[in-house]
């Protein structure tokens, strides 16, 4: 099935790796990654992916082949089982029962979801918490429920990367089961850090998030 992901994808190319995939319970529902070391390719998949269909899998094999080398211009890609598997993880999400959610935090963490978890991220619920309270955003396991402060309700207007930065910190320990205890900064150890750093623009962006709460009088309110 690898091979013929590849070659699909890759008309020109030669496969010339020692290929296989993993299933795992290591990730999220729905979760995959790839790792390439000399000729060894490996999927890793959750197990949630084994009863799907195998055109609906090599698509995500071929998502994350475009992961790994890079992106080519999509125009000459034969893009049938990619398709395929892009509306049935749209699909997923449709199906996954929320409560609780908002617009501007949606699309926010659609966004996120997109670019940084390959849509992978199941969707919580997402509610927005008193600016009173002390933390920019929290994730509670047990409700599932990310939470936004108030704040950004109205920074998001001026700036979204601002509220971008703290829904993919906060998305960080729901994908990637981080410890963690509101705002408490040993749960943020340096494999979260190394995390967080990966959002585009990193340091400018908390740069502009210190200095939007400096001239709000917030500068107290944390990362939860
Ligand atoms: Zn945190």
């Amino acid at each position: 099935m690898i091979e013929e992901a590849f070659t699909r994808l890759y008309p020109d190319r030669e496969f010339d790796f020692n290929a296989r995939i993993k299933y795992t319970d290591r990730f999220n529902a729905y979760g995959a990654n790839v790792k390439l070391r000399g000729d060894n390719l490996e999927f890793g998949l959750s197990k949630s992916w084994r009863t799907i269909s195998r055109e609906i899998r090599m698509g995500l094999l071929q998502e994350l082949m475009l992961k790994l080398w890079k992106r080519r211009s999509k125009k000459d890609l034969d893009t049938t089982y990619i398709d395929l598997y892009n509306s049935f993880v749209k699909n997923l999400h449709i199906a996954i029962p929320k409560t609780k959610s908002d617009p501007l935090l949606s699309e926010s963490f659609d966004r996120i979801n997109e670019r940084y978890f390959l849509g992978f991220v199941e969707k919580p619920n997402l509610v927005w918490g008193m600016p009173s309270k002390s933390s920019l955003g929290s994730y509670d396991y047990k409700t599932d429920t990310i939470r936004i402060s108030r704040v950004f309700e109205k920074l998001a207007g001026k700036d979204p990367a601002l509220l971008d930065l703290v829904m993919y910190h906060e998305m960080l320990h729901k994908a990637h089961k981080f410890k963690h205890n509101g705002g408490n900064n040993r749960y943020h150890d340096r494999k979260f850090r190394t995390a967080e750093k990966a959002f585009e623009d990193y340091d400018e962006v908390d740069m502009r998030l210190k200095k939007a709460l400096r001239s709000r009088g917030l500068k107290s309110l944390l990362f939860g």
